[in-house]
């Protein structure tokens, strides 16, 4: 009788027990699952801009559970958002500063297009032989037709070309090229 009563009770606690620890392991799965959304979600705010793709990856992150977020870390941009950015700017001031800026000899400002300073008259840059746009001074190649860029002293293709040549080089020109 006595013996029937504990047991009776051991079984009760017993299935309390493990009724406790199932809830709380499917807590945690799902706790882990609702874990791997929040952070595909936010990691892909950080690399996506568009804000539906944001969702469509939050979404492809939430449905095959443990598994989207894989699929997403394979198809996911390299790069955040902010580095970009970062870069972008960067890539920015550093044209800046090739090109525009100052004339070396005056002083004034000068555009980036300028092949003389209007000024003094220096030369800033050359044009390109081909498509006479302006070229920067560490180019070796027109970057718009492949040209390439002659340095001084470049062996005459025509024996006429090379008096116009010599005549430009008296420019301060840091590099002349033959002319068509
Ligand atoms: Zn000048
Ligand atoms: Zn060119």
């Amino acid at each position: 009788m006595i013996a029937s009563f504990f047991s009776g009770i051991h079984a009760f606690f017993h299935s309390l027990l493990w009724d406790v620890i199932e809830a709380l392991l499917v807590l945690f799965v799902v706790a882990c699952w609702a874990g791997t959304i929040f952070w595909a979600r936010k990691d892909a705010r950080r690399r996506i801009a568009d804000q539906r793709l944001v969702q469509l990856a939050t979404v492809a992150a939430a449905l095959p559970p443990f598994l989207g977020p894989l699929v997403y870390m394979l198809f996911r941009p390299p790069e955040y958002l902010e580095d970009v950015r970062e870069r972008e700017l960067e890539i920015q001031a550093i044209r800046g500063q090739i090109g525009g800026g100052t004339c070396p000899v005056c002083e004034s400002p000068v555009d980036a297009e300028f092949l003389v300073c209007p000024v003094c008259t220096t030369r800033l840059r050359d044009a390109c032989s081909s498509c006479e746009r302006p070229l920067e001074a560490a180019w070796q190649v027109c970057p718009y037709c492949e040209t390439p860029v002659t340095l001084d002293d470049p062996v005459p293709l025509h024996p006429e070309a090379s008096a116009p040549a010599a005549a430009r080089r008296t420019a301060p020109a840091r590099r002349s090229r033959s002319p068509r």
